[in-house]
């Protein structure tokens, strides 16, 4: 075991603070990555909040993870020392059910095993990015491209493949409308790969605060849905709607927007049920739909494509000291569009 520096929830609710954790020894297919950035998602705090359930403590967070390999075990043939690196929201998964032979890791049946407040296959809980290091087995590796800059590139790791995925499988592309609900973190990688994708992009925000941006992004509309005439006049628009929002929704008024057997696709996770009246999806033949991250070999061709089309996160860069206000700051929305920790500081 290595002991290295981090940061760390001591329990739930409880601010972050500078503490140590023991990093497992370099394993036969194991890579030893040095971390250099660490996006700050906003599931991090639903997971430090337990607003998902109860969770592993104490706690280091960080799924979005980009670095240099600084040493590879013996079996490992994907990557070598001094190589640019990126960590996603697993590190391992069963890799023998249909989904892990089909490259849906995240979809596992034998579970996958989460970066950071999850139990590893040795019963070991795992910690996140908000590290000086990690040891991660290199099929769960990505490659981030000599194009892409480490800062900009690490957010993709969760929200870069969280819109890519759902964008890609119900075919964004030339000729179809695609709205993108929230214009936060998430909301605003969806915005610049969807228009990169070739549709035609709408933002649908709470309010026009973050208009400029969003153009600027790459949307061609944007709408506040805080003004009901948003809904009458964008009735039967979309051909697919992604939400990003982790609030709970009026899901019926949102599907009103799609098109005859338009998709709504989910990717925001509300701590509480929603209802519906399946009037909305059954009139129209709609489909409500989710998605969760993406696969490894997809979040590789994500990072692909984002390079070939210069796609970094928008991202205020923080020391580790910040973190505690970097997460009231997310809470209120208050951030353009992703805090990225240089571990440096740590
Ligand atoms: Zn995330
Ligand atoms: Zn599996």
């Amino acid at each position: 075991m290595t002991t290295v520096a981090a940061y760390a929830a001591p329990a739930a609710k409880a601010p972050l603070e500078r503490t140590t954790i023991e990093r497992r020894e370099v394993g036969e297919h194991d890579v030893l990555i040095d971390i250099k950035f660490a996006g700050i998602c906003h599931s991090d705090i639903h997971q430090v909040r337990e607003g998902w359930g109860e969770a592993i403590f104490p706690m280091v967070p960080g799924h979005e993870i980009a670095g240099v390999v600084s040493e590879v075990g013996p079996g490992v043939t994907k990557y070598a020392v001094g190589d640019r690196v990126g960590v996603g929201c697993m590190v391992d998964s069963c890799r023998e059910c249909d989904n892990c032979r089909a490259g849906r890791e995240q979809y596992c049946t034998g579970g996958m095993v989460g970066t950071y407040n999850a139990l590893d296959k040795n019963g070991e809980p795992t910690y996140g990015g908000y590290a000086q290091t990690i040891v991660v087995d290199e099929n769960y590796v990505v490659r981030i491209p000599d194009g892409l800059a480490l800062d900009v590139a690490a957010p993709l790791l969760c929200a870069g493949i969280t819109t890519y995925s759902p964008l890609k499988r119900w075919g964004a592309g030339p000729g179809k409308k695609v709205a993108i609900l929230g214009m936060g973190g998430l909301g605003h990688m969806g915005v610049k790969i969807a228009h990169a994708l070739g549709a035609e992009v709408t933002v649908l925000s709470q309010s026009l605060r973050k208009k400029d941006d969003g153009l600027k992004l790459g949307a061609d509309h944007y709408h506040a849905t805080a003004d009901q005439k948003t809904f009458e006049d964008l009735r039967g628009t979309f051909d697919l709607i992604v939400s990003t929002v982790s609030a709970p929704l009026d899901l019926g008024a949102y599907l009103s927007l799609l098109k005859t057997e338009g998709t709504l696709a989910n990717v925001g996770a509300p701590e509480e049920p929603v209802s519906l009246n399946l009037f909305s999806v059954i009139g129209g033949g709609k489909t409500l739909a989710g998605s969760m991250i993406g696969g490894i070999a997809e979040t590789q061709e994500m990072l692909d494509f984002c390079a070939t089309h210069g796609i970094g996160a928008e991202i205020e860069l923080i020391g580790a000291a910040e973190i505690n206000e970097a997460y009231e700051r997310v809470l209120n929305s208050d951030v353009r569009y992703r805090f990225v920790i240089d571990t440096a500081t740590i």
